[in-house]
């Protein structure tokens, strides 16, 4: 029988995350607020398939089959044969307790629950489901499709059953994890995200431009993107939720955020999804 797996959230990550699990052969619910999130979020699907049948790099028949995987549903109820559900929406902390908690109470006890959070605590999360040993820290990197790496974070009490599952269902995916135990950011984003907010300091001090700051890491350092750029990528929303949760869990002033992050966020310019951040999209 093929497994089910339901991700809640249909945005930037959920719509990226279902779209690969569909693509390795799983059946998926994808879920958020309302109809119009989800259909937004098929909607990207179904464009980002269309430009790899553009490309030539998926057959046109593939891609009806692996869109035919995939399924709405505002009814988390509608996936109990659900064997994970990947959570991957807004990075708050009593918005993400809520909703496991609901979970928790509509799915089957062994469902496995993993959280795609940016740096939260999976331990916190997972004490709050109730069901602590069947959670995981399962993080993605955006854009999903492109992105290899999965960081598998373990909570306190994440069982090994829970993590071994977790890690074979990445793989199945085609993607390699790292096994990480639970700190604020983990691995990647503990580095990434105060890196970025260097880059703010930078531009906000009249030190270089935006363009120059990118350009000199781009060309300096053999960074793909410049920290400018991907914050944009990233949301800068997201962006502030990681340098705060830094800040607050290792106590530590050199995790502040910069003050231009937070007055970037205030005014709702939040990178490519807002269509303005540091650049204009
Ligand atoms: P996003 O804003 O693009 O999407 C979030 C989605 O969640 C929205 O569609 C929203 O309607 C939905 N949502 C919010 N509250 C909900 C609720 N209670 N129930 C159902 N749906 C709800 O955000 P994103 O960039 O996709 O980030 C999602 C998660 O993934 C966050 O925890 C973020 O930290 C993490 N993450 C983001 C990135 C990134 O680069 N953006 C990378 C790795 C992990």
């Amino acid at each position: 029988m093929v497994k089910s797996v339901l991700v809640i959230g249909a945005g930037a990550m959920g719509s990226g995350i279902a779209q690969v699990v569909a693509q390795a052969g799983y059946q998926v619910f994808l879920s958020d607020m309302n109809e119009q999130f989800i259909q937004a979020g098929i909607a990207k699907i179904d464009k980002g398939l269309g430009r790899l049948v553009m490309k030539g790099s998926m057959a046109e028949d593939v891609k009806v089959q692996v869109m035919g995987r995939i399924h709405g549903t505002a009814d988390i109820k509608e996936a109990a044969g659900a064997f994970l559900v990947i959570e991957a929406i807004v990075e708050d902390m009593e918005t993400k307790k809520r909703l496991f908690k609901e979970i928790a109470e509509l799915l089957p006890s062994e469902t496995i629950l993993a959280s795609n959070t940016s740096a939260l605590s999976i331990t916190e999360l997972a004490a709050h489901s109730g069901r602590p040993e069947e959670f995981i820290g399962m993080h993605f990197f955006n854009p999903v499709p492109v992105m290899n790496l999965v960081e598998l974070i373990k909570g306190m009490q994440t069982s090994e059953r829970t993590f071994s599952a977790a890690k074979e269902f990445v793989e199945s995916l085609g993607k390699t994890c790292v096994s990480v135990n639970e700190a604020p950011g983990f691995v990647v984003n503990r580095m990434l995200v105060p890196l970025i907010n260097e880059a703010i300091f930078i531009l906000s001090e009249g030190i270089a431009s935006a363009e120059d700051i990118d350009q000199a890491m781009k060309l300096g350092a053999n960074h793909p993107i410049g920290p400018l750029a991907l914050a944009d990528l990233v949301g800068l929303d997201v962006c502030l939720a990681v340098m705060e949760t830094l800040y607050e869990g290792f106590g530590d002033p050199k995790y502040r955020p910069c003050p231009l992050l937070r007055k970037m966020v205030k005014a709702g310019h939040l990178g490519r999804k807002t269509g303005r951040g540091f650049f204009v999209y």
